[in-house]
Protein backbone atom coordinates (compact mmCIF):
# COMPACT_ATOMS: atom_id res chain seq x y z
CA UNK A 1 0.00 0.00 0.00
CA UNK A 2 1.17 3.59 -0.93
CA UNK A 3 1.12 6.07 2.22
CA UNK A 4 -1.73 7.55 -0.35
CA UNK A 5 -3.45 4.54 -0.05
CA UNK A 6 -2.88 3.91 3.17
CA UNK A 7 -3.89 7.95 3.87
CA UNK A 8 -7.40 7.31 2.12
CA UNK A 9 -8.16 4.17 3.71
CA UNK A 10 -7.59 4.98 7.41
CA UNK A 11 -10.60 8.30 6.44
CA UNK A 12 -12.86 5.63 4.66
CA UNK A 13 -12.45 3.43 7.20
CA UNK A 14 -13.81 5.55 10.05
CA UNK A 15 -15.46 8.95 8.95
CA UNK A 16 -18.97 9.20 7.91
CA UNK A 17 -19.05 9.50 4.19
CA UNK A 18 -20.47 12.68 3.95
CA UNK A 19 -18.21 13.75 1.19
CA UNK A 20 -16.27 12.59 -1.46
CA UNK A 21 -12.89 13.85 -1.46
CA UNK A 22 -10.37 13.18 -4.43
CA UNK A 23 -7.79 10.85 -4.10
CA UNK A 24 -5.33 12.92 -2.64
CA UNK A 25 -3.87 13.09 0.88
CA UNK A 26 -2.39 16.35 1.73
CA UNK A 27 0.45 16.70 4.38
CA UNK A 28 1.62 20.13 4.07
CA UNK A 29 0.82 23.47 2.17
CA UNK A 30 2.18 26.44 1.61
CA UNK A 31 1.23 29.92 -0.46
CA UNK A 32 -1.11 28.45 -3.39
CA UNK A 33 0.50 24.76 -3.51
CA UNK A 34 0.16 21.70 -1.57
CA UNK A 35 2.02 18.79 -1.13
CA UNK A 36 0.82 15.23 -0.64
CA UNK A 37 2.12 12.10 1.44
CA UNK A 38 4.41 11.03 -1.34
CA UNK A 39 5.53 14.67 -1.63
CA UNK A 40 3.75 15.14 -4.87
CA UNK A 41 3.09 18.64 -5.44
CA UNK A 42 -0.27 20.79 -6.41
CA UNK A 43 -1.26 24.02 -7.69
CA UNK A 44 -4.97 24.53 -5.75
CA UNK A 45 -7.20 26.07 -7.87
CA UNK A 46 -9.88 25.72 -4.88
CA UNK A 47 -8.45 27.48 -2.19
CA UNK A 48 -10.85 26.11 0.94
CA UNK A 49 -13.83 27.76 -1.16
CA UNK A 50 -12.52 31.20 -0.55
CA UNK A 51 -11.64 30.34 2.73
CA UNK A 52 -7.81 30.39 1.46
CA UNK A 53 -8.08 33.59 -0.45
CA UNK A 54 -4.90 34.63 1.17
CA UNK A 55 -3.02 31.41 0.57
CA UNK A 56 -1.58 28.48 2.74
CA UNK A 57 0.56 29.25 5.73
CA UNK A 58 0.14 33.00 4.89
CA UNK A 59 3.45 34.36 7.36
CA UNK A 60 1.16 37.69 8.71
CA UNK A 61 -1.83 35.44 9.27
CA UNK A 62 0.71 33.04 10.75
CA UNK A 63 2.53 35.13 13.15
CA UNK A 64 -0.99 36.78 14.64
CA UNK A 65 -2.63 33.43 15.32
CA UNK A 66 0.87 32.10 16.90
CA UNK A 67 1.57 35.54 19.26
CA UNK A 68 -2.27 35.20 20.00
CA UNK A 69 -1.86 31.20 20.94
CA UNK A 70 0.60 32.23 23.71
CA UNK A 71 -1.71 35.36 25.29
CA UNK A 72 -4.85 33.87 25.70
CA UNK A 73 -7.16 31.76 22.77
CA UNK A 74 -10.96 31.68 24.62
CA UNK A 75 -12.62 33.27 27.31
CA UNK A 76 -16.10 32.39 26.48
CA UNK A 77 -18.21 35.90 26.04
CA UNK A 78 -18.78 35.54 29.84
CA UNK A 79 -15.87 38.17 30.18
CA UNK A 80 -14.64 40.57 27.87
CA UNK A 81 -10.91 40.27 26.01
CA UNK A 82 -8.49 42.52 24.71
CA UNK A 83 -8.96 41.72 21.31
CA UNK A 84 -12.71 41.94 20.90
CA UNK A 85 -13.44 45.16 20.43
CA UNK A 86 -10.83 46.16 18.08
CA UNK A 87 -12.33 43.17 15.98
CA UNK A 88 -15.68 44.39 16.02
CA UNK A 89 -14.67 47.89 15.55
CA UNK A 90 -12.32 47.55 12.27
CA UNK A 91 -14.92 44.55 10.79
CA UNK A 92 -17.85 47.19 10.96
CA UNK A 93 -15.37 49.71 9.61
CA UNK A 94 -14.51 47.48 6.61
CA UNK A 95 -18.30 47.01 5.80
CA UNK A 96 -19.63 50.34 6.48
CA UNK A 97 -21.56 49.34 9.05
CA UNK A 98 -22.20 49.33 12.74
CA UNK A 99 -22.39 45.84 14.79
CA UNK A 100 -20.62 42.85 14.53
CA UNK A 101 -22.22 39.55 15.93
CA UNK A 102 -19.21 36.70 15.83
CA UNK A 103 -19.97 33.25 14.87
CA UNK A 104 -17.69 30.18 14.08
CA UNK A 105 -18.64 28.66 10.45
CA UNK A 106 -21.03 30.07 7.67
CA UNK A 107 -24.01 28.20 8.45
CA UNK A 108 -24.23 29.80 11.97
CA UNK A 109 -23.57 33.39 10.72
CA UNK A 110 -26.71 32.86 8.49
CA UNK A 111 -28.83 31.05 10.99
CA UNK A 112 -28.16 34.32 13.13
CA UNK A 113 -29.31 36.16 10.10
CA UNK A 114 -32.04 34.43 10.18
CA UNK A 115 -32.56 35.12 13.94
CA UNK A 116 -31.89 38.65 13.61
CA UNK A 117 -34.12 39.22 10.43
CA UNK A 118 -37.04 37.37 12.25
CA UNK A 119 -36.74 38.99 15.79
CA UNK A 120 -36.26 42.38 13.38
CA UNK A 121 -39.23 41.38 12.01
CA UNK A 122 -41.52 41.35 15.36
CA UNK A 123 -39.62 43.91 17.03
CA UNK A 124 -39.48 46.82 14.52
CA UNK A 125 -41.31 46.10 11.55
CA UNK A 126 -44.46 45.15 13.52
CA UNK A 127 -45.07 41.66 11.92
CA UNK A 128 -47.75 39.37 13.92
CA UNK A 129 -45.51 36.48 16.29
CA UNK A 130 -44.63 33.23 14.38
CA UNK A 131 -45.61 34.81 10.91
CA UNK A 132 -42.29 36.16 9.89
CA UNK A 133 -41.47 35.36 6.17
CA UNK A 134 -37.67 35.42 4.59
CA UNK A 135 -37.28 35.27 0.37
CA UNK A 136 -34.52 32.97 -1.01
CA UNK A 137 -33.43 31.91 -4.34
CA UNK A 138 -33.49 28.59 -6.00
CA UNK A 139 -30.04 26.47 -6.02
CA UNK A 140 -29.04 28.85 -3.02
CA UNK A 141 -26.37 27.56 -0.70
CA UNK A 142 -26.21 28.61 2.75
CA UNK A 143 -24.74 25.80 4.93
CA UNK A 144 -25.83 22.32 6.22
CA UNK A 145 -27.71 22.68 9.41
CA UNK A 146 -31.66 21.69 9.62
CA UNK A 147 -33.49 25.32 8.95
CA UNK A 148 -30.88 26.13 6.07
CA UNK A 149 -31.05 22.75 4.22
CA UNK A 150 -35.28 23.48 4.99
CA UNK A 151 -35.03 26.03 1.98
CA UNK A 152 -32.74 24.21 -0.26
CA UNK A 153 -34.02 23.74 -3.68
CA UNK A 154 -31.58 20.74 -4.17
CA UNK A 155 -32.90 17.22 -3.24
CA UNK A 156 -28.73 16.11 -2.14
CA UNK A 157 -28.95 18.48 0.26
CA UNK A 158 -32.55 18.31 1.29
CA UNK A 159 -33.73 14.94 1.21
CA UNK A 160 -34.90 13.04 4.30
CA UNK A 161 -33.58 15.94 7.24
CA UNK A 162 -37.18 17.28 7.81
CA UNK A 163 -39.46 17.99 9.24
CA UNK A 164 -38.58 21.09 7.66
CA UNK A 165 -38.27 24.69 9.30
CA UNK A 166 -40.93 26.81 7.82
CA UNK A 167 -41.25 30.65 6.85
CA UNK A 168 -39.11 30.44 3.90
CA UNK A 169 -40.05 30.87 0.06
CA UNK A 170 -38.00 30.11 -2.59
CA UNK A 171 -38.33 32.37 -6.12
CA UNK A 172 -35.97 31.82 -9.24
CA UNK A 173 -32.18 33.56 -8.42
CA UNK A 174 -32.34 36.38 -11.16
CA UNK A 175 -36.15 37.25 -11.58
CA UNK A 176 -36.93 40.56 -9.90
CA UNK A 177 -40.97 40.17 -10.84
CA UNK A 178 -40.54 36.39 -9.05
CA UNK A 179 -39.27 38.29 -5.94
CA UNK A 180 -41.38 41.16 -6.18
CA UNK A 181 -44.09 38.72 -6.34
CA UNK A 182 -42.67 36.79 -3.07
CA UNK A 183 -43.14 39.66 -0.92
CA UNK A 184 -45.65 40.32 0.80
CA UNK A 185 -46.55 41.52 4.45
CA UNK A 186 -45.12 39.25 6.87
CA UNK A 187 -41.56 39.33 4.14
CA UNK A 188 -39.33 40.33 6.87
CA UNK A 189 -35.98 39.53 4.95
CA UNK A 190 -34.85 38.83 1.27
CA UNK A 191 -31.54 36.78 1.66
CA UNK A 192 -29.79 35.88 -1.10
CA UNK A 193 -26.02 35.19 -2.43
CA UNK A 194 -24.67 38.15 -4.76
CA UNK A 195 -23.40 35.46 -6.98
CA UNK A 196 -24.48 31.92 -6.50
CA UNK A 197 -21.04 29.94 -5.55
CA UNK A 198 -22.34 25.76 -4.67
CA UNK A 199 -24.83 26.78 -7.68
CA UNK A 200 -22.32 26.88 -10.13
CA UNK A 201 -20.92 30.83 -9.96
CA UNK A 202 -24.21 31.83 -11.06
CA UNK A 203 -23.86 35.70 -11.65
CA UNK A 204 -27.37 37.45 -11.46
CA UNK A 205 -28.01 39.54 -14.46
CA UNK A 206 -27.08 43.53 -14.18
CA UNK A 207 -29.60 45.40 -12.54
CA UNK A 208 -30.80 42.78 -10.11
CA UNK A 209 -28.92 43.32 -7.52
CA UNK A 210 -29.96 47.11 -7.33
CA UNK A 211 -33.58 45.94 -8.16
CA UNK A 212 -33.48 43.71 -4.96
CA UNK A 213 -32.47 46.60 -3.20
CA UNK A 214 -34.86 48.96 -4.32
CA UNK A 215 -37.45 46.49 -3.49
CA UNK A 216 -36.73 45.65 -0.29
CA UNK A 217 -36.27 49.32 0.69
CA UNK A 218 -39.67 50.38 -0.88
CA UNK A 219 -41.62 47.27 1.15
CA UNK A 220 -39.52 47.42 4.39
CA UNK A 221 -37.69 44.49 3.84
CA UNK A 222 -34.16 43.18 5.43
CA UNK A 223 -31.69 43.10 2.41
CA UNK A 224 -29.49 40.16 3.52
CA UNK A 225 -26.48 39.49 1.66
CA UNK A 226 -24.44 36.18 1.67
CA UNK A 227 -21.10 37.15 1.32
CA UNK A 228 -19.67 34.19 2.65
CA UNK A 229 -18.07 33.10 -0.23
CA UNK A 230 -18.19 35.77 -2.52
CA UNK A 231 -16.86 38.43 -0.33
CA UNK A 232 -13.68 39.91 1.47
CA UNK A 233 -11.63 40.06 -2.14
CA UNK A 234 -12.52 36.73 -4.21
CA UNK A 235 -14.85 39.01 -7.15
CA UNK A 236 -12.28 42.37 -6.98
CA UNK A 237 -13.96 44.32 -4.40
CA UNK A 238 -14.10 43.51 -1.03
CA UNK A 239 -17.98 42.53 -1.39
CA UNK A 240 -19.57 41.72 -4.43
CA UNK A 241 -22.38 43.47 -4.19
CA UNK A 242 -20.04 46.65 -4.79
CA UNK A 243 -19.44 45.45 -8.44
CA UNK A 244 -23.11 47.05 -8.71
CA UNK A 245 -23.04 49.54 -5.83
CA UNK A 246 -25.37 47.90 -3.75
CA UNK A 247 -25.16 47.80 -0.12
CA UNK A 248 -27.52 45.54 1.99
CA UNK A 249 -28.43 45.56 5.43
CA UNK A 250 -26.58 42.93 6.42
CA UNK A 251 -23.56 41.22 5.96
CA UNK A 252 -23.03 37.07 6.66
CA UNK A 253 -19.42 36.73 6.38
CA UNK A 254 -16.74 33.61 6.97
CA UNK A 255 -14.67 31.25 5.17
CA UNK A 256 -11.70 34.36 4.16
CA UNK A 257 -12.49 35.87 7.45
CA UNK A 258 -10.73 32.96 9.54
CA UNK A 259 -7.72 33.17 6.83
CA UNK A 260 -7.94 29.17 6.32
CA UNK A 261 -6.65 29.25 9.90
CA UNK A 262 -9.66 29.07 12.41
CA UNK A 263 -13.07 28.78 11.42
CA UNK A 264 -14.37 32.63 11.93
CA UNK A 265 -18.03 34.16 10.72
CA UNK A 266 -20.24 37.17 11.57
CA UNK A 267 -23.33 38.96 11.15
CA UNK A 268 -22.47 42.82 10.05
CA UNK A 269 -25.49 45.14 10.09
CA UNK A 270 -26.49 48.47 11.54
CA UNK A 271 -27.90 49.21 14.98
CA UNK A 272 -31.23 49.24 13.85
CA UNK A 273 -31.28 45.80 12.72
CA UNK A 274 -28.29 43.73 15.00
CA UNK A 275 -29.53 46.16 18.37
CA UNK A 276 -32.71 43.65 18.67
CA UNK A 277 -30.63 41.20 20.58
CA UNK A 278 -30.55 41.36 24.15
CA UNK A 279 -28.02 39.13 26.72
CA UNK A 280 -28.87 35.43 26.49
CA UNK A 281 -30.61 35.92 23.30
CA UNK A 282 -28.03 34.67 21.03
CA UNK A 283 -24.56 33.31 21.31
CA UNK A 284 -22.01 30.67 20.62
CA UNK A 285 -19.10 29.67 23.72
CA UNK A 286 -16.38 29.75 20.66
CA UNK A 287 -17.84 33.39 18.56
CA UNK A 288 -15.32 35.79 18.73
CA UNK A 289 -12.64 34.23 20.63
CA UNK A 290 -9.11 35.85 21.84
CA UNK A 291 -7.76 33.13 18.43
CA UNK A 292 -10.35 34.19 15.96
CA UNK A 293 -10.46 37.63 16.90
CA UNK A 294 -6.65 37.80 16.35
CA UNK A 295 -6.52 36.18 13.46
CA UNK A 296 -9.57 38.12 11.58
CA UNK A 297 -7.58 41.15 13.07
CA UNK A 298 -5.04 40.89 10.04
CA UNK A 299 -7.16 39.53 7.49
CA UNK A 300 -9.07 43.00 7.70
CA UNK A 301 -5.82 44.72 8.05
CA UNK A 302 -4.75 43.06 4.91
CA UNK A 303 -8.07 43.96 3.06
CA UNK A 304 -8.04 47.24 3.77
CA UNK A 305 -4.92 48.02 1.87
CA UNK A 306 -6.99 46.87 -1.48
CA UNK A 307 -3.92 44.97 -2.97
CA UNK A 308 -6.03 41.69 -3.00
CA UNK A 309 -8.92 42.85 -4.05
CA UNK A 310 -6.81 44.42 -6.97
CA UNK A 311 -4.77 41.08 -7.43
CA UNK A 312 -8.32 39.45 -7.97
CA UNK A 313 -8.89 42.19 -10.05
CA UNK A 314 -6.28 41.80 -12.16
CA UNK A 315 -5.78 38.29 -12.55
CA UNK A 316 -9.13 37.95 -12.55
CA UNK A 317 -9.48 39.90 -16.09
CA UNK A 318 -6.81 37.49 -17.06
CA UNK A 319 -8.54 34.07 -15.74
CA UNK A 320 -11.34 35.15 -18.24
CA UNK A 321 -9.96 36.45 -21.04
CA UNK A 322 -8.32 32.89 -20.99
CA UNK A 323 -11.46 31.25 -20.43
CA UNK A 324 -14.34 32.79 -21.71
CA UNK A 325 -13.08 32.37 -25.63
CA UNK A 326 -13.59 27.95 -24.31
CA UNK A 327 -17.03 28.72 -23.98
CA UNK A 328 -19.16 26.66 -27.11
CA UNK A 329 -15.81 25.18 -28.42
CA UNK A 330 -16.94 21.97 -28.06
CA UNK A 331 -15.52 21.11 -24.74
CA UNK A 332 -16.87 23.38 -22.59
CA UNK A 333 -20.38 24.89 -22.70
CA UNK A 334 -20.24 27.99 -20.26
CA UNK A 335 -17.95 30.12 -18.48
CA UNK A 336 -19.49 32.17 -15.57
CA UNK A 337 -18.02 34.38 -12.92
CA UNK A 338 -16.47 37.75 -11.51
CA UNK A 339 -12.93 38.52 -10.39
CA UNK A 340 -10.55 35.35 -9.71
CA UNK A 341 -13.58 33.10 -9.22
CA UNK A 342 -15.22 31.30 -12.65
CA UNK A 343 -17.44 28.34 -13.42
CA UNK A 344 -17.58 26.20 -15.90
CA UNK A 345 -19.79 23.72 -17.56
CA UNK A 346 -17.81 21.01 -18.62
CA UNK A 347 -19.46 19.45 -22.41
CA UNK A 348 -20.40 15.98 -21.60
CA UNK A 349 -18.21 14.97 -24.14
CA UNK A 350 -15.02 15.16 -22.17
CA UNK A 351 -16.69 13.96 -19.24
CA UNK A 352 -17.97 14.50 -15.75
CA UNK A 353 -16.93 17.73 -13.59
CA UNK A 354 -15.64 14.59 -11.33
CA UNK A 355 -13.30 12.82 -13.84
CA UNK A 356 -12.19 16.25 -15.16
CA UNK A 357 -11.26 16.89 -12.17
CA UNK A 358 -9.29 13.61 -11.29
CA UNK A 359 -7.39 14.20 -14.32
CA UNK A 360 -6.31 17.70 -13.33
CA UNK A 361 -5.18 15.95 -9.99
CA UNK A 362 -3.15 13.92 -12.13
CA UNK A 363 -1.12 16.60 -13.18
CA UNK A 364 -0.70 18.08 -10.21
CA UNK A 365 -3.94 20.52 -10.24
CA UNK A 366 -6.47 20.56 -7.36
CA UNK A 367 -9.88 21.93 -8.18
CA UNK A 368 -13.52 20.52 -7.01
CA UNK A 369 -16.40 19.62 -9.33
CA UNK A 370 -20.18 20.62 -8.18
CA UNK A 371 -23.60 19.44 -9.71
CA UNK A 372 -22.27 17.47 -12.27
CA UNK A 373 -20.83 18.91 -15.19
CA UNK A 374 -19.44 21.98 -13.62
CA UNK A 375 -15.88 22.87 -11.94
CA UNK A 376 -14.95 25.82 -10.46
CA UNK A 377 -12.09 27.85 -10.59
CA UNK A 378 -11.27 29.64 -7.15
CA UNK A 379 -7.47 29.77 -6.75
CA UNK A 380 -5.81 31.94 -3.92
CA UNK A 381 -5.76 35.49 -4.48
CA UNK A 382 -1.83 35.41 -4.08
CA UNK A 383 -1.84 33.13 -6.69
CA UNK A 384 1.29 34.13 -9.39
CA UNK A 385 0.72 34.86 -12.84
CA UNK A 386 2.94 32.35 -14.01
CA UNK A 387 1.45 29.38 -11.59
CA UNK A 388 -2.31 30.52 -12.82
CA UNK A 389 -0.75 30.23 -16.37
CA UNK A 390 0.54 26.74 -15.71
CA UNK A 391 -2.78 25.46 -14.08
CA UNK A 392 -5.04 26.82 -16.89
CA UNK A 393 -1.91 24.76 -19.22
CA UNK A 394 -3.26 21.79 -17.86
CA UNK A 395 -6.87 22.22 -17.81
CA UNK A 396 -6.66 22.99 -21.23
CA UNK A 397 -4.75 19.74 -21.33
CA UNK A 398 -7.36 17.41 -19.92
CA UNK A 399 -9.95 19.30 -22.08
CA UNK A 400 -8.00 18.32 -25.43
CA UNK A 401 -8.01 21.79 -26.13
C1 LIG B 1 -19.68 27.88 2.48
C2 LIG B 1 -20.90 28.71 2.50
C3 LIG B 1 -21.76 28.71 3.60
C4 LIG B 1 -21.59 27.80 4.79
O1 LIG B 1 -20.38 27.97 5.45
P1 LIG B 1 -19.82 26.83 6.42
O2 LIG B 1 -18.65 27.47 7.09
O3 LIG B 1 -19.45 25.66 5.56
O4 LIG B 1 -20.93 26.51 7.37
C5 LIG B 1 -22.84 29.58 3.57
N1 LIG B 1 -23.07 30.38 2.52
C6 LIG B 1 -22.26 30.39 1.45
C7 LIG B 1 -22.56 31.33 0.31
C8 LIG B 1 -21.17 29.55 1.39
O5 LIG B 1 -20.39 29.53 0.30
Amino acid sequence: MTSTERGIAAAEAHSAHNYHPLPVVVATAEGAWMTDVAGRRYLDLLAGYSALNFGHGNRRLLDAARAQLERVTLTSRAFHHDRFGDFCTRLAELCGMELVLPMNTGAEAVETAIKTARKWGYQVKGVPDGRAKIIVADDNFHGRTTTIVSFSTDAEARADFGPYTPGFESVPYGDLAALAAAVDEHTVAVLLEPIQGEAGVLVPPAGYLPGVRKLTRDRDVLFIADEIQSGLGRTGRTFACEHEDVVPDVYVLGKALGGGVVPVSAVVSSREVLGVFAPGEHGSTFGGNPLACAVALEVIAMLRTGEFQQRATELGAHLHRELGPLAGGGAVDAVRGRGLWAGMDINPSRGSGRAVSERLLARGVLVKDTHGATIRIAPPLMISKADLDWGLDQLRHVLGI
